[in-house]
């Protein structure tokens, strides 16, 4: 059960090195999805809480009232929502933190790019079609559901997500389904692209070798899996195997991109390079 708890902040839009926003906003702290991999789950301040990931939401009551004022004074053109947190997360049902900030964005024209991976976004169509959402980025993926239930069992189910994607496509909205991650031996990549016709470009991340969770991560993997721990092992500890493992998805990702016609981009992660989230 994740503990909901009422807080009050002191800032709601950060500045942000992201190229997707001038500033983030972020209107929970914590996540009742819960996903293995999150990347927020490295970040400083997360990690000083002690307190597992997916355990608390933290709802910032405030944030609609600060985001009013800090706009006066910073007169943001693009902001980019949710980068550590799942704005459209079940406990915003009751508290519609971010319906209120989308209504505040609106009414002071400033656009903004979605991170997500909830259906629950479908409830907001009529704000989202108003002229000021330029982008949704809509994490989805293809893992069996035994893997899904160890790696992300609170999160909505693949189908769900794939069909709000394809809704929010079909209503005229820009979104790029986002694959993530991309598993080796395991993410089936020849039915991603024809599953979004509309999608003008699917985006890739990769799964993150460095992240502080990696080895729990490779256990539930094999799991599924016993015969690739070999391999795993190597993608931990054989720089040249990482790297020549890796391209081989790279060529095939591209391969059939090029057979549907499709925009794409992948996004890689360094062998070796320690993964330290600053985002706030
Ligand atoms: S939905 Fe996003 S923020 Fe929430 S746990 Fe999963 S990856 Fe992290």
């Amino acid at each position: 059960m994740t503990e909901i708890n009422e807080v009050a902040i002191d800032r709601i839009l950060n500045p942000t090195s992201i190229d997707l926003g001038e500033y983030v906003i972020n209107p929970y702290m914590g996540c009742e999805y819960s996903c293995m991999y999150c990347y927020v789950k490295s970040n400083k301040a997360v990690y000083k809480k002690k307190k597992p990931w997916g355990t608390y939401v933290n709802v910032r009551m405030n944030a609609p009232d600060l985001l009013k004022k800090e706009i006066e004074m910073t007169r943001p053109k693009t902001v980019l929502l949710g980068s550590t947190t799942e704005c459209f997360q079940p406990v915003e049902h009751t508290y519609q933190i971010t319906k209120k900030i989308i209504e505040i964005l609106h009414n002071n024209n400033v656009s903004y790019v979605i991170l997500t991976r909830s259906p629950y976004i479908l409830e907001y169509l009529p704000l989202l079609k108003q002229g000021f959402c330029s982008k949704i980025y809509f994490t989805t993926n293809n893992f069996n559901n035994d893997l899904k239930q160890l790696l992300e069992p609170e999160s909505p189910s693949f189908a769900e997500r794939n069909n709000a994607i394809i809704t929010l496509l079909e209503e005229g909205l820009t979104v790029i389904p986002y694959f993530s991650p991309v598993v080796p031996w395991i993410t089936d990549l020849k039915n991603v692209f024809c599953s979004f016709t509309k999608a003008k470009c699917i985006e890739f991340e990769f799964l993150n070798f460095n992240l502080k969770d990696i080895h729990e991560i490779v256990n539930h993997l094999l799991k599924i899996e016993p015969s690739l721990k070999k391999r795993f092992d190597d993608m931990l500890n054989d720089k040249e195997f990482y790297g020549q493992m890796w391209g081989n998805i790279e060529r095939d990702i591209e391969a059939h991109a090029v057979l549907w016609k499709k925009e794409f981009k992948i996004y890689k992660h360094d062998f070796g390079k320690f993964f330290e989230n600053s985002y706030s």
